[in-house]
Formats: C-alpha cells, sequence, structure tokens
C-alpha cells in the first residue's frame, strides 16, 4: 500500500495535491494551519488532518516526538512526503524586513521540510519504495530583488535534495521541483507587493493577465504522475514544466 504525508494540504497547490492523491485512493497524512474539510468530508476513510504552525519549531519538535508518524506510515510498502508548505514572506529589499518574518519564514520555509524529512526517512525504512519531493521554486535558481529570503530559503531545499541523493539510502528518491507560475493565493501576494518591494511586480501581473498562470489542478495532477512515476527522482533539481512524463 502506499501512503503519503503532505504539508499545507488548506489551499493553493497542496489542496489540489492532495485532491490527486486522495482521487488515486492513496490514504494522506496531511499538515498545516487549517483544515479542508470540503477534502475531509469528500475522502473521510482516506484522509487524516493534524493542525500544526510550522513557524513553532518546538511544537513541531513535539509532534514529531509522538508516535503518530510511525503508527500512519506502519503497513505502508511506499511511502510518499510532499514538502509543499511554504511562504514568500518577508517581501521587501534587504535591510527593510522584519528580523520576525525572516526567521518565520526559515522555519516554515526550511526547518520545517528539513526536519519532517529526517522523521520521514527514519520512520519508513521499512518500506521498498521511498520518495521525497519539496515544492522548490524558479527563485531557488534565478535571483529575484526583493525576495531575497525566500530565494535562499527555496534554494536550500534544492541543496539538501541534492546532499540526500547523492547518500543512496535504500529504497530512497528525492526531487525538489519548481511548479512553475500556479494561480493560488501566493501568485495574489505577489501581484500586490509595491514595485519599491518587488521591482518584478509588472511581469507576473502581465502573466496573470495574459493567461499564462498554470491551474493547481494541472500542476498538481503533473506533479502526482512524476511522482509516482518510474521516472522519479532522476532530476533531483528540476523544473516540473520541463520533466518528461
Ligand atoms: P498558498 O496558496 O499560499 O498555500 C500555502 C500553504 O502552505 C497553505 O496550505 C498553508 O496552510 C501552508 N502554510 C503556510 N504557512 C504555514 C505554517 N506556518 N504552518 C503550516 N503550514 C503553513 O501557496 P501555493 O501557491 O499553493 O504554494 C505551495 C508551494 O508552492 C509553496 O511552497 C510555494 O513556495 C511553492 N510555489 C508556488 C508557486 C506559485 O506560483 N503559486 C511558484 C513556485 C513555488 P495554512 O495557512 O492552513 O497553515
Amino acid at each position: 500500500m502506499i501512503k503519503a504525508l503532505l504539508t499545507g494540504h488548506s489551499r493553493g497547490l497542496g489542496t489540489a495535491i492532495a485532491d490527486a492523491l486522495l482521487a488515486r485512493g492513496i490514504p494522506l497524512l496531511a499538515l498545516a494551519r487549517s483544515g479542508n474539510p470540503q477534502l475531509c468530508s469528500a475522502h473521510p476513510d482516506l484522509l487524516q488532518e493534524v493542525s500544526l504552525d510550522f513557524s513553532d519549531t518546538p511544537s513541531l519538535q513535539a509532534w514529531l516526538h509522538t508516535p503518530a508518524l510511525r503508527d500512519f506510515f506502519a503497513d505502508a510498502e511506499s511511502a510518499l512526503l510532499i514538502n509543499n508548505a511554504g511562504l514568500l514572506q518577508p517581501v521587501g529589499l534587504v535591510g527593510e524586513a522584519d528580523a520576525t518574518a525572516i526567521a518565520h519564514a526559515v522555519a516554515v520555509n526550511v526547518t520545517a521540510p528539513l526536519l519532517l524529512t529526517n522523521a520521514f526517512v527514519a520512520t519508513t525504512r521499512h518500506c521498498a519504495d521511498r520518495r521525497v519531493v519539496h515544492i522548490s521554486s524558479g527563485a531557488a535558481r534565478s535571483p529575484y530583488a526583493g525576495w531575497s529570503v525566500y530565494c535562499a530559503t527555496k534554494a536550500a531545499l534544492d541543496h539538501q535534495a541534492r546532499a540526500m541523493a547523492a547518500e543512496h539510502l535504500p529504497g530512497l528518491r528525492v526531487a525538489s521541483l519548481a511548479p512553475g507560475v500556479v494561480d493560488t493565493a501566493m501568485q495574489a501576494e505577489i501581484r500586490a507587493s509595491s514595485v519599491e518591494q518587488f521591482p518584478q511586480k509588472g511581469r507576473f501581473e502581465a502573466l496573470k493577465n495574459s493567461g499564462q498562470l498554470t491551474s493547481p489542478d494541472k500542476a498538481a495532477q503533473r506533479l502526482v504522475n512524476y511522482l509516482l512515476g518510474p521516472n522519479f527522482g532522476d532530476v533531483v533539481d528540476g523544473d516540473l514544466r520541463h520533466l518528461p512524463d
């Protein structure tokens, strides 16, 4: 049986990934601050939610010390971890950010996925097939003025994936994938930035106005097809739009 752990299922790309996994009958343990009542009522037997705030690292550590993960994966033969939860803020030039916002972003975008990945790998040693995917960003690979914290956190995920791939752990495959420009609340947040905070704001407005954003469902279907497919992990730091099916 395949089982999956997913973060950030409450909205956006995470909801669409959850939907795609649940539609395939894959039991899901889903972590975010908010729940997703619609998914819960559609899949009461497959979806378990845990409310966690990843900016509160001690709470996440405390949860990882409970038997929840071990119990969930106990009867799994294949195990998936999708580190999707993330945030864009603080947006603005270096020197203008609030220190708390920087620490918050690092906790959610880097500390939480690293802790979850470590716990996942430790808990799924009995699984013949284990797959970890980090939802990265083009911002991990191209510098964007105003997004230095976001760029740095996503680059950290890419490099964690490269290092973990180099360990060749039994049954483990990993990829850190940029999903493209996906039509979610995060894109609305980007368009709501000021030009002073984010000089490339106009480019993202133009993508939206010309209908070039990918729908969350399309990005999620592509991600889940690749995640479950035979080629997963061949490219460790890829772009979902350019991967083979
Ligand atoms: P979104 O709509 O803002 O959703 C973000 C998700 O992360 C939510 O489910 C949210 O759940 C969760 N999250 C945020 N802060 C959290 C916290 N403190 N603790 C636990 N969970 C938290 O964003 P999205 O566009 O779907 O983005 C999903 C992923 O794709 C992110 O990693 C993002 O960086 C990446 N990405 C997105 C795009 C894009 O164009 N949209 C492009 C490149 C990469 P709660 O609020 O319920 O906690």
